[in-house]
């Protein structure tokens, strides 16, 4: 494996690698005004590069997450479902609509449970089977949970799912579906995830929160190569993604930085972020501005999350690529998803349609003209008719 070590992106100190570590044991879930001490996993990149210029990179009989197996965590891939390996599709009428050279959708609807969620999942599965793991555990809007729950079923594993009180009935339909032990919070998906945390510590279950064990990100990354594998290795120059805690957005950063390290790309795309009006702290933190709480709801349930706990990984990747946050209401978001659906042919979740609305409030404020776009549409579930 080429994994090096672990480094806590909030005091910066390295760990020895270890296939079972996950929050770094200095700063634990940090005290006020510190974020958690999350772990990051580091690459020897140069003997990465060195593999690659032997054409050993890229493990080509395989299309999903694990095609990209020396910049995992993992040894060898478990016997899990088919996770990534989407399409990148081609949306000229929308490229036209927005004045730029070129748009592509980023189709994570496609995996086993319709949500890039899954790409963490198989790491995860692959990572626990690996120490003989018999219960998981994750906090969840409903995707992580569902994502989990169907990967437990496969496996003959137990699941236990920590929902907000708002979780919608169609995403409780599909965790009962799949025998998930529910446990439904009385408060949002803050306090579930707190709720998630004391459980799976006090019950040693195996965690699949991505904003604590360190591994998970590693295949959130996926998309990132697959994005370059796709284009040639050109780098787009927007990457426009939904952001609740970060880590999605801040995976994808990473996978770009390192293509970059390894000699495959020569630049980093610009990463957009985008956030619901009513429930927008990254924006704010971006901006430097105090968090003050935020009291207002919004449809975009997958991306409703009031403290963000990866806020340090994705701040760190949209400085390197001198990326921007934006927030959208509900109602820009509501005309992305059927303009996706319209003009694209793509069905998206409500939160994933904001990566449109988003790109279309950028596009008004600065030209995309020669610009190349890739709107990261994370998911496909539907909670209700649009
Ligand atoms: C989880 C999720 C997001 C947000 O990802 P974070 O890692 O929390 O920033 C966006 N879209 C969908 C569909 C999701 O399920
Ligand atoms: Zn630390």
């Amino acid at each position: 494996m080429f994994t090096i070590s672990l480094t806590c992106l909030q005091c910066g100190t390295t760990h020895p690698m270890t296939p079972t570590a996950y929050i770094c044991p200095a700063c634990e879930h940090g005290t006020t005004g510190m974020d958690t001490g999350i772990l990051d996993v580091q690459y020897d990149y140069s003997a990465l590069q060195d593999a690659l210029l032997r054409g050993q990179e890229i493990n080509s009989s395989r299309s999903d997450v694990f095609r990209y197996l020396p910049l995992l965590p993992v040894e060898k891939p478990a016997n899990v479902p088919h996770a990534g390996g989407t399409p990148l599709l081609s949306a000229p009428r929308l490229a036209s609509r927005l004045g730029l050279k070129a748009l592509y959708i980023k189709d994570e609807t496609r995996n086993p449970t319709r949500c890039l969620k899954d790409r963490a999942t198989v790491i995860a599965m692959t990572m626990a089977l690996e120490n003989g793991v018999k219960d998981f555990y994750c906090a969840s809007a409903g995707n992580a949970a569902i994502s989990l729950a169907s990967f437990c079923g496969h496996q003959g594993l137990e699941c236990h799912v920590f929902v907000p009180r708002e979780a919608s009935q169609t995403r409780l339909n599909w965790l009962r579906r799949f025998g998930a032990d529910i446990r439904v919070s009385t408060g949002n998906y803050d306090q579930a995830f707190d709720e998630a945390e004391m459980a799976g510590a006090k019950h040693g279950w195996y965690s699949r929160n991505c904003a604590y064990n360190p591994f998970l990100v590693e295949g959130k990354k996926t998309v990132a190569f697959e994005i370059g594998e796709q284009l040639g290795w050109h780098v787009p120059d927007l990457v426009v993604s939904p952001v609740g805690d970060g880590c999605t957005l801040g995976a994808i950063g990473k996978g770009f930085r390192e293509l970059s390290l390894m000699g495959l790309t020569e630049r980093l795309p610009r990463l957009l972020g985008v956030q619901a009006e009513a429930i927008q702290p990254l924006v704010r933190r971006y901006h430097g501005q105090s968090t003050t709480s935020d009291e207002g709801t919004t449809d975009a349930a997958s991306m409703a999350v009031r403290r963000p706990r990866n806020a340090l990984r994705l701040l760190r990747e949209l400085r390197a690529s001198e990326g921007a946050m934006l927030a959208v209401s509900d109602q820009q978001i509501a005309s992305a998803q059927k303009l996706l659906a319209e003009e694209a042919g793509v069905i998206a979740e409500f939160t994933s349609s904001a990566t449109l609305a988003g790109l279309i409030q950028h596009a008004e404020a600065e030209s995309v003209a020669d610009k190349t776009a890739i709107l990261v549409i994370t998911g496909g579930r539907l909670d209700s008719d649009f």
